[in-house]
């Protein structure tokens, strides 16, 4: 049997962050396994591979990369320009199996699927574009008339882009994804939180696949977002028990930030004889109070938002005098900024955004 090689997973920077059996199989070279008389016949072996069909077998390629039992024909220095792991793989062993060719190309056996592979190596030849704005990948058309296809954050195919890029450590289309998945509300600061036009409508493998292709940074938004999801919602997700726990409780959390904020700032200035516009906070506190009582709203897991939105449009505002105005915008600046940076210890993730190392653009 073949051994399983590690695969390294790199960060942003190019060093090591962790070894995670990788589904590649390499022949070790140090100990040549005995080659069996029905794998190998001559300069071309018995294995039954079919061409891949388009412009990803291409007749000057060096390689041959077969999935089950059909080969791309790609360039050995496109992989290695483009992925460590392809860089690591032929410093190693160049080529890694000379035994086994195919239209005289050394063969290197993948395990990813088809389609994801496809994907990948469409996007490092540039025949799938990876745009930064609008938030989006656009296939270019094949054939001329194709429609160009948006494919979204959110879809599996965009995940499956990253997970891929991050096993071959290809760094400049993994910060693309990462790029554009702040983009698309995914946010790192509380800044481009409020820019965000938009927000990311969640698919339920988002968490799943932020964890498993060590993108840290976005976690805490992604927790933020899915407490604001139904239960059935979450359920979709098949989060494990880890990721519920931090969710759960996160949102037990968050759910008191509102609730707090106004005993703090809307109750203390009601009561304040020396607040001259006493009387407005007393109304908009009986305004609120409704909304504290209503056991239905879920909005007080998202506080930031229900802060953006009082802080915009809370009625009573529009009767308050300038100095009591500012001050209490003050105050609803200093409480958001404090949630977000919070988040991080929020969901036990970390205690600082630092530590997530904010490293996207
Ligand atoms: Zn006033």
């Amino acid at each position: 049997m073949i051994p399983v090689q590690k695969i390294k997973l790199y960060d942003e920077a190019g060093e090591d962050l962790e070894s995670l059996p990788g589904p590649i199989h390499l022949q070790e070279t140090q100990k040549p396994q005995p080659i069996t008389k029905t794998s190998v016949q001559g300069r071309s072996t018995s294995m039954n591979i079919k061409r891949l069909c388009g412009s990803l077998y291409h007749k000057d390629g060096n390689v041959v990369l077969v999935v089950a039992d059909v080969g791309l024909r790609v360039h050995a220095s496109v992989l290695e320009g483009n992925t460590g792991f392809f860089r690591d793989l032929f410093a190693a062993a160049c080529p890694p199996r000379p035994e086994e060719t195919f239209d005289g190309c050394p063969i290197i056996p993948v395990y990813d699927g088809m389609e994801g592979l496809t994907l990948f190596l469409g996007v490092m030849y540039g025949y799938t574009y990876v745009l930064s704005f609008p938030s989006g990948l656009f296939k270019l058309p094949t054939s001329g008339c194709r429609p160009i296809l948006n494919i979204s954050v959110n879809s599996d195919e965009f995940w499956t882009l990253l997970k891929i890029a991050t096993k071959y450590a290809a760094f400049g289309i993994r910060r693309s994804c990462i790029k554009m998945l702040s983009q698309a509300g995914y946010a790192v600061t509380l800044k481009d939180y409020d820019s965000s036009t938009t927000r990311p409508g969640l698919s339920s493998g988002c968490l799943n696949a932020l964890q498993e292709t060590n993108v840290r940074v976005l976690l805490p938004v992604t927790y933020y977002f899915l407490c604001q999801q139904t239960d059935a919602f979450i359920e979709e997700c098949e989060l494990d028990n880890d990721a519920l726990m931090r969710l759960y409780r996160g949102g037990c959390k968050l759910a008191k930030v509102w609730p707090e904020f106004v005993a703090k700032e809307i109750v203390k200035r009601a009561q304040d004889r020396e607040t001259c516009c006493r009387p407005i906070f007393k109304q908009a506190f009986d305004s609120v109070s409704n909304l504290i009582l209503d056991a239905n709203l879920n909005g007080f897991v998202a506080p930031l938002l229900y802060l953006l939105r009082h802080q915009a449009d809370m009625s009573f505002e529009r009767g308050l005098c300038e100095r009591c105005k500012e001050d209490f915008q003050d105050a609803m600046f200093e409480e958001r900024e404090r949630v977000w940076t919070s988040l991080p210890r929020v969901f036990g993730i970390t205690n600082t955004w630092e530590e997530l190392e904010v490293r996207v653009s």
